[in-house]
């Protein structure tokens, strides 16, 4: 079994999930006692949303690349940052190190495809809805990402920096969601399903809440992990 570095405290709401679901899966593969090989390097979150919110990228770049580093020296073999909106800098980050980082992006879009999926609804933070930097990894996989407009992209955002980072789930704001995917597929009839942009809107929205295929970013960039840390090849 290889060993993973998380980057993460981004918040540590979903790097509980992480470190649950990495070990369950582990558990699931190999039985008996086996739990899985993880180093963590838990930030500060504090920092990171003031230097995003300030649009200071290179800075919170030079804090991740730092920790990941970190993570390389204390014996990671590859490395997840958990977190859709940092992967903004994924690239900064990766030519300074030595082991690879496995691309949230990449995972979710690997798993539409072979879902078949076509045309999805993106909900994330504004940074991810906005940006080009997930939305441009998945569509390679040739799916159409659909985002919400920019009154919705506000209230999906202050959701999510004002209640689920910190561990508050209210029913309100479950149904601002789904208000809002529900009115993008009226739009819409061709969207066939929705991704979790965001590594804690899975603590908000269920399969059961949403008429569409979820797709949930944390569940796969964990699951392509365990793929990974338990295949033989070298990386
Ligand atoms: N965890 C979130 C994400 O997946 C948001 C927190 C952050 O801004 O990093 O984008």
């Amino acid at each position: 079994m290889k060993t993973i570095g998380l980057l993460g405290g981004m918040s540590w709401e979903s790097t509980q999930t992480y470190y649950t679901l990495l070990n369950e899966g582990i558990k699931k593969s190999l039985g008996g006692f086996h739990s899985c090989k993880i180093i963590l390097y838990s930030v500060d979150f504090h920092e990171i949303e003031e230097l995003q919110r300030e649009g200071k990228w290179e800075e919170a770049g030079q804090i991740l690349t730092k920790n990941a580093k970190s993570l390389e020296l204390a014996g990671a073999d590859f490395i997840l940052i958990c977190t859709n909106t940092m992967h903004k800098i994924v690239h900064r980050i990766q030519k300074e190190i030595h082991i690879p980082i496995i691309h949230i992006a990449q995972a979710t879009g690997k798993e539409l495809k072979r879902s078949k999926s076509h045309k999805a609804i993106l909900l994330g933070t504004r940074f991810t809805m906005e940006g080009d930097f997930i939305k441009s990894v998945i569509e390679s996989f040739g799916i159409k990402i659909i985002t919400p407009d920019k009154e919705d992209i506000t209230k999906i955002d202050t959701i999510i920096f004002e209640e689920l980072v910190h561990g508050i789930i209210t029913q309100k704001s479950k149904e601002t969601y789904i208000n809002i995917v529900n009115k993008l597929k009226k739009a819409d009839n061709a969207i066939d399903s929705v991704i979790l942009g965001c590594t804690e809107i899975g603590l908000l929205l269920h399969k059961k809440d949403i008429p569409l295929q979820i797709f949930d970013t944390t569940v796969l960039h964990v699951k392509e992990a365990l793929h990974v840390a338990l295949c033989e090849d070298n990386i």
